[in-house]
């Protein structure tokens, strides 16, 4: 018979969830733990506290990413875990940190099992990833994989016009940029769903393959103003209603494509916007999200019909792609890994899609990297009603310690 095996202790996961959450809880038991503000200052200082106090090395970087190592054997690549522990304003207590956390329970468990591993593990806290103080989010993972310019990234202001890399220096997490994450055999990213699915489908477990592509553009309808009460329905060039039909064309096409696909149209600027007057001018975003390039295509060729298709009394129609990102694939070895992990404990799951962007589709450009996701009641997440339940976060900890325990005992075997 198979031995026992190993798992992480879940009132203890707990207690430290709770413990991580009293810096910046808010009163309806959320947390605004903005990037580099004083409660994430506060939560780095005693996420180090901890990691150092089980013996982990902490090393900070240019950007004031947080690696916390515990060591393996000379010249073995990390096997990596973590998240973010910055959170946007009024948000949830597990969204980010539940990543670091379960990274810390994980090296937590080893360390009391005696477990001395061959291959380094780190628990990374990646800074800014919500983007809520400074966008952009995903900020400092951003520039680890060369997408952003940390000069331009070090200008950025939040509303108070304090510039990120002057928040940088004030919390006293400036590190050095030799320190930077350059190398691993994995990174693994334990994250909450942030929507419905999982709880749903009464499943325990997404093993997440991906970071679905999107498209996202702006359309603007010009008609003519009017006085509201004179012109006749006849002679109007209502720009609204031009609008509104060419939507709900795009919204008929769009629904017949795919049921995987998602759309939205965020924000929508109606001009001169007076009750008395006839709107000239309707300024509004559609952005898409799906994992099949194929099917982003087709969205773009429906975006653009609208132009063609004849709106309403001859307004004339502006499209404008703002910009898009292609679907980041997860790495195949790391996605079965952990799928064969979850097998191995009895937990229910399914392969899923990540709708939202996550630290790990920057860190996926050079290291091998998944991510696995635990249920949200209601889908509910960037607001203080988010929650996962205890046994949903102990269960995918275990997901994530099984996955480190196989993966070094597959590394050691080469
Ligand atoms: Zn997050």
């Amino acid at each position: 018979m198979e031995k026992q095996k190993l798992k992480i202790n879940g009132a203890r996961l707990k207690r430290t969830l709770e413990q991580f959450a009293d810096f910046g809880r808010t009163e309806n038991n959320g947390v605004t733990r903005l990037s580099l503000s004083e409660e994430d200052r506060l939560v780095r200082d005693y996420f180090c506290s901890c990691c150092e106090e089980i013996g982990m090395m902490v090393t900070i970087d240019d950007l004031g990413n947080i690696y916390a190592t515990l060591k393996g054997e000379e010249n073995k690549k990390p096997i990596i875990l973590g998240s973010h522990l910055d959170s946007v304003k009024k948000g949830g207590r597990f969204d980010g940190v539940l990543g670091v956390v379960a990274g810390l329970e994980v090296v937590r468990t080893l360390v009391e099992n005696n477990i001395k591993p061959t291959h380094p593990i780190m628990i990374v806290n990646f800074t800014n990833e919500e983007g809520a103080r400074f966008e952009p989010s995903m900020m400092s993972s951003g520039v680890l994989c060369g997408k952003f310019d940390k000069s331009v990234m070090f200008q950025k202001q939040d509303v108070d016009g304090i510039s990120f890399g002057e928040a940088l220096k004030y919390s006293g997490y400036a590190g050095d940029e030799e320190y930077r994450l350059k190398e691993g055999e994995a990174f693994v990213e334990l994250h909450i769903e942030q929507g419905p699915i999982l709880e749903k489908e009464n499943l325990s477990i997404g093993v997440v393959e991906c970071v679905v592509g999107m498209v996202c553009y702006e359309i603007e309808v010009t008609g003519d103003s009017d006085h509201a009460g004179t012109t006749p329905m006849n002679m109007r060039k209502d720009a609204l209603q031009a609008a509104i039909s060419a939507i709900s064309k795009v919204c008929d096409k769009l629904d017949k494509l795919d049921s995987e696909l998602v759309y939205t149209f965020g924000r929508m600027n109606v001009f001169p916007n007076i009750h008395t007057v006839i709107p000239n001018k309707v300024i509004f975003s559609l952005e898409a999200r799906h994992k099949n390039p194929e099917v982003v295509k087709q969205v773009e060729t429906i975006i653009h019909s609208m132009k063609d298709d004849s709106i309403h009394s001859n307004c004339s129609v502006d499209i404008r792609k703002l910009w898009d990102r292609e679907t980041v694939w997860f790495d195949q070895n790391v996605v079965n890994s952990i799928e064969q992990s979850v097998e191995s404990l009895g937990y229910s799951y399914k392969r899923m899609v990540s709708g939202a962007g996550h630290d790990a589709q920057f860190i996926a450009s050079y290291i091998p990297t998944a991510m696995v996701f635990v249920p949200s009641i209601n889908g509910k997440s960037h607001s203080e009603d988010e929650l996962t339940t205890w046994e949903d976060c102990t269960n995918g900890v275990n997901v994530l310690l099984e996955t480190v325990v196989s993966m070094l005992k597959t590394l050691s075997s080469k």
